[in-house]
């Protein structure tokens, strides 16, 4: 198993990813340093917020985590190839019916969501005759999307066999407004939270992914679970980015040319030039997962770039009239993520989120893994 995935050579490569592993690693330290005793763990769904999950896995286990989280059973799967026994691996989703016995055999831990997917869990232990396997319950303290209901919480409580064969080794919740610190929903879901894992046999409890963290220590209990700002991305919007940077992206230049005078410039000549007009063509594009509706900008000697026209699936178009003439040349790059333009900035101007941008940054590029 490779501890990089495949990526294409940067001769070959349209554009370059960089992403700075000892940034993450700086980030982890400072997100444990934050709360205080409880155990920092690391979400690395959707392969590591598309950073790759088997690389950021192996850089926090260097920093010492022990514990990972990720969606799917299949994800969790790959990632005890990568990181061997010994970390625990829970599945934020659940495990699907008929896959209990896949996952089980690899150490991994369930999230029951539901009475049934607790029960079945149950089943599968009993079926191999195993005793003390772990299990995760997920409690809905209120954003209505997994876990386990208040009532389904009684009837758990309730039922004197429902842990028969089982460890219930972590009693986790997740909250809807994290990221607005004002918001009472998190008081509300705190106190819920509290009430109703009570009413289950003593275990460690999770509540804070990274925004949570900042809400302060009542919300850090035993273990909490950032993902975003591992990957540098604003835990506190509204206000100055703890995290540092991970993520860089530069593109190449295909071609420069000067257009006339009401030129139009790409698809549906959404753009026509005031003037005649210095342009750039760069190797990036809607299919690589820079998202179409961002009309944002590239960045060169600390000169600013602006798009013009659409953006394409495998290129866009930008203004380099702010550079001296012949400074750029084919195969050179210009900045497209950086400090300049964050992936949070890029959110924005795409009204989205960074965890869409991230996740959705394609295996076109060229990946460039520093600081392993
Ligand atoms: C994704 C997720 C996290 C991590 O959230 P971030 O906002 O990325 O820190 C934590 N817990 C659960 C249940 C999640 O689904």
């Amino acid at each position: 198993m490779p501890d990089y995935p495949e990526t294409p050579s940067a001769v070959e490569a349209g554009a370059i990813l960089t992403i700075d592993l000892g940034a993450v690693r700086e980030n982890y330290r400072q997100l444990r340093s934050r709360s205080g005793p409880a155990e920092c763990a690391a979400v690395v769904k959707s392969d590591g917020y598309g950073l790759s999950a088997a690389t950021i896995a192996s850089a926090l286990r260097r920093e010492g985590c022990r514990t990972f989280f990720v969606a799917h059973a299949s994800e969790g799967l790959s990632l005890r190839r990568t990181l061997g026994a010994g970390p625990a691996i829970y599945i934020l989703n659940g495990v699907h019916p008929g896959a209990e016995e896949s996952c089980m055999a690899a150490d991994l831990i369930a999230v029951a969501n539901s009475a049934p997917q607790l029960a079945a869990w149950k089943e599968a232990a009993q079926r191999h005759g195993k005793q003390n396997v772990p299990v995760a319950v997920q409690i809905d303290s209120g954003m209505s999307r997994l876990g386990i209901s208040p009532d389904e919480v009684d009837e758990i409580a309730a039922d004197t066999s429902a842990f028969e064969g089982l460890d219930l080794c972590l009693v986790l919740s997740h909250l809807a407004c994290a990221d607005e610190p004002s918001n009472p929903s998190n008081e509300a879901q705190r106190q819920t939270f509290d009430r109703l894992r009570r009413l289950l046999p003593p275990a460690p409890a999770s509540l804070a992914n990274s925004s949570g963290i900042y809400l302060g220590e009542p919300y850090h209990l035993d273990l909490v679970r950032p993902g975003a700002a591992l990957y540098g991305i604003n835990p506190t919007p509204g206000r100055v980015n703890p995290m540092l940077p991970v993520v860089g992206l530069q593109a190449k230049v295909i071609q420069t040319r000067r257009v006339d005078s009401d030129s139009g410039v790409g698809y549906g000549h959404a753009f026509r030039a005031a003037g005649p007009l210095d342009i750039a063509t760069i190797a990036l594009g809607y299919g690589d997962g820079w998202p179409r509706r961002a009309a944002a900008a590239a960045w060169v000697d600390g000169k600013v770039l602006p798009f013009v026209g659409r953006v394409s699936m495998d290129s866009i178009v930008i203004d380099i009239s702010a550079l001296s003439p012949h400074r750029l040349r084919p195969g050179d790059l210009v900045d497209l993520i950086g400090p300049r333009q964050t992936v949070d900035d890029l959110a924005s101007c795409a009204q989205t989120i960074g965890y869409e941008i991230l996740t959705g940054l394609g295996w076109r590029f060229h990946r460039r893994y520093l600081g392993g």
